[in-house]
């Protein structure tokens, strides 16, 4: 096994190094001190401060996530020569290999029998958008959003979409953090973070629940550090140990990396694969058996505490170590550690999110902060860590089936129109209805829909059974070639948030608004996103209902945004007073929730049944370091050491007991799909748990979603390890 290895480390400055010297000192110096948000994870870096500062004003913010980003922007336009290539030749390339045909310069146009791509102009591509749209019933049509795009891109989409008559808007947190909001809303009334960057540099206690930050959230591992560096703790709850979890150097820190790294995790559980909200009642169980928990805190501020200690005394200890896999001591050392903290933040990734039961480990998360009075005070709270950098602020323009209704209510009251009520369908349903042939248009803003989606041959066939597909995007990848076969495609290239001619905004994973100046010319055929999409509702809404051609200036959009969107007031002058704010009531740090009576309410949550199956693992899909959602930079991970990505990550005594060794070859099986030739690889995981890597993977992951957030189960699928016999050795 690996355990030597360390996340970060002079490795990760050379890499860094690297990728800005093939990118150009100049053009990377150039992106990466404008006045832009950072372009890759929620955390949120850089703009109106300067790149590379937070809201802390700490310099040099910036990781290699962000210079990764940067390297695909600039790049120049792909040749046209290179669309002379069939569509089946663009499948044969590697995700890395389409993301660096260079930026898309030219609209592209494939029919529905064409094994091509086509060049075409703006005109004629607007043109085809506006003319399918409306010879369409605007039922049988669904709008879907990334996390790449500005506050103002989603807030025109989901406003056109609605008044072109369609509520199938969603946006890519189905497929990754929907839970969290669920979760936080029926615990806190709520559906962000309740804390602040600076909240983390008072805590003394950080759990990290399901996620892997040293990989995909590369600044919070600062915050880790400097947590145990004020004598605090730092509890990782993963059924994989992670190097980077384990010990850290910082790139930033001279002394960490001369000392070999800095110790990061003070406490490690390592729990069996979907059984977190066992673990949590343990934890919780234990709390309460010793009384240290906070009456005063449950009684003036939280609702249904009775009922929740009534389940968790009845939570059997036997129950909770069989079904974890850690003993009952483990679970008390980490209880113990929470009823000493006085100030815990708890945060969480997709490894409590991508399970059947989504919803109720992150109510199981809210429910363990209330028990010791961790909410509503500076420096504890709870932090879900979302991925792509402006997710968060896309939901919260409105890119989701259903309006909170004093939202709806304002966008009638404020832009005097009228909006459709009906509940749109969700990223799943959407692919449901599309491959049983309901499906005539999806217009796509950035994303890679097909890579994103479990069970990757069904979502194939349900992509490719929608006739006309439109994607803004800014550079191809693997959804544009998948999935388009025996239907229509249009490509339109749009410019990167450092490109807009207009300023644009994003909201980062602490409810941080922030504006991006943009203004960096590269090439010269693509579009601000706002352009394409007022665009088409100036020509796909009558007038007279509404102008979109008044959206075309960002201003205008922040203003009715400013208008409309609870607690987003202060956008209204932020082109004058260059101010980035936190989004009003969201942060708490005293103890009134977005609750009816703005109390906390205590869920109890069971378990669900444990299903019935021939497999005997059970599969998590992983991110690895050279990744950034569903695009990959680089095959090897250098954290987990795979030395590629086509390979399963698995416990030594399972390996043994398969009769393997490591590099052996062997076959994973689901109910759903089959991976073959994967690499063995020895791994510190529970036994009967194996990982391998995401989007790969997904052939393997089932259409099971959780039922509350519809999120599919990307990190709990039953699977069988099938040791492969080599033709040859027979
Ligand atoms: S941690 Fe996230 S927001 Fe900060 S620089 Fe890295 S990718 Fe950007």
């Amino acid at each position: 096994m690996h355990n030597k290895m360390i996340g970060g480390g002079f490795k990760k400055v050379l890499y860094t190094l690297n990728t800005v010297r093939r990118i150009g000192v100049k053009d990377a110096a150039k992106a990466l001190t404008a006045h832009n948000a950072c372009k890759a994870c929620g955390l949120g870096m850089g703009g109106q401060r300067g790149g590379m500062i937070n809201e802390l004003d700490e310099f040099p913010s910036v990781c290699n996530k962000s210079v990764q980003a940067q390297s695909t922007d600039i790049q120049g336009p792909i040749p046209l020569p290179v669309f002379e290539h069939t569509i089946d030749e663009f499948k044969k390339l590697t995700s890395y290999e389409i993301e660096h045909l260079g930026r898309l310069g030219t609209p592209l146009y494939k029919s529905k029998t064409s094994d091509s791509f086509t060049p075409l102009s703006w005109d004629d591509a607007i043109a085809k958008v506006v003319e399918r749209l409306s010879t369409s019933a605007p039922e049988r049509s669904f709008f879907y959003a990334s996390g790449r795009s500005s506050n103002e891109a989603a807030f025109v989409l989901q406003l056109m979409a609605r008044l072109y008559g369609s509520s199938n808007i969603n946006n890519c947190s189905y497929f990754c953090h929907q839970a969290s909001g669920d979760g936080l809303a029926t615990t806190i009334g709520t559906g962000t973070s309740t804390v602040e960057l600076a909240d983390l540099g008072k805590s003394d206690l950080i759990f990290v629940l399901g996620a892997n930050p040293s990989s995909n959230h590369p600044r919070f591992i600062h915050q880790l550090k400097n947590c145990r560096e004020r004598g605090g703790h730092v509890v990782v709850i993963n059924p994989a140990k992670e190097p980077g979890l384990v010990k850290f150097a910082v790139p930033k820190s001279a002394k960490s990396l001369l000392m070999g790294g800095n110790e990061i995790a003070s406490e490690y559980l390592q729990p069996k694969i979907a059984t977190d909200l066992w673990l949590f009642k343990g934890i919780a169980k234990s709390i309460i058996e010793h009384n240290q928990h906070d009456l005063t805190f449950i009684e003036s501020y939280t609702n249904n505490f009775n009922a929740y200690v009534d389940d968790i005394k009845k939570t059997t200890w036997e129950d909770i170590q069989n079904t974890t896999g850690l003993s009952h001591t483990k679970i008390k050392q980490v209880a113990d550690v929470y009823a000493q903290a006085e100030h815990a933040v708890f945060a969480w990734g997709m490894g409590i999110t991508h399970h059947l039961q989504g919803v109720e480990n992150v109510e199981a998360i809210a429910n363990l902060a209330m028990l010791r009075g961790m909410l509503g005070k500076p420096g504890a709270g709870l932090l879900p860590l979302r991925g792509h950098s402006n997710i968060q602020g896309v939901g919260t323009m409105g890119v989701k089936p259903v309006l909170a209704a004093d939202v709806l209510n304002a966008i009638e009251e404020k832009l005097n129109i009228k909006l459709p009520r009906d509940k749109g369908m969700d990223t799943m349903a959407c692919l449901h209805s599309a491959n049983e042939g309901n499906i005539d248009n999806a217009l796509m803003l950035g994303g890679n829909l097909y890579a994103a989606s479990p069970d990757s041959k069904w979502a194939e066939r349900a992509l490719d059974n929608i006739g006309f597909k439109v994607f803004l995007t800014t550079t191809l990848n693997l959804g544009h070639v998948y999935g388009c076969d025996n239907s229509e495609s249009l490509i339109l290239p749009v410019m990167a948030r450092d490109e807009e001619h207009d300023a644009t905004s994003q909201e980062s994973m602490f409810n941080y608004v922030r504006l991006s100046d943009g203004g960096i010319d590269r090439l010269d055929n693509v579009r601000s996103e706002v352009d394409i999409l007022s665009g088409v509702g100036e020509r796909l809404i009558n007038k007279n209902r509404f102008d979109f051609s008044v959206f075309k200036a960002h201003k205008t959009i922040r203003q009715a945004i400013a208008n409309i969107i609870p607690g987003m007031q202060d956008l209204a002058d932020i082109d004058v007073a260059k101010k980035e704010f936190f989004i009003r009531n969201r942060i708490k740090h005293t103890p009134e929730f977005n609750t009816p009576d703005q109390r906390a309410v205590f869920v109890v949550n069971q378990p669900g049944v444990k299903s019935e199956s021939d497999h005997a693992f059970k599969l998590m899909t992983v991110r690895s370091e050279g990744q950034f959602n569903s695009i990959i930079y680089e095959e090897r991970d250098s954290y987990r050491n795979t030395p590629h990505r086509h390979c399963v990550l698995m416990n030594e005594d399972d390996i043994a007991d398969l009769g393997l060794k490591e590099k052996d070859k062997i076959t994973l099986r689901s109910d759903t799909g089959v991976m073959q030739n994967l690499d063995v690889i020895a791994y510190d995981l529970p036994r009967g748990n194996v990982m391998a890597y995401y989007p790969e993977a997904n052939v393997l992951v089932g259409q099971n979603v959780d039922v509350r957030s519809r999120t599919p189960a990307f990190k709990s699928v039953p699977v069988s390890v099938e040791p492969q016999v080599m033709i040859g050795t027979i």
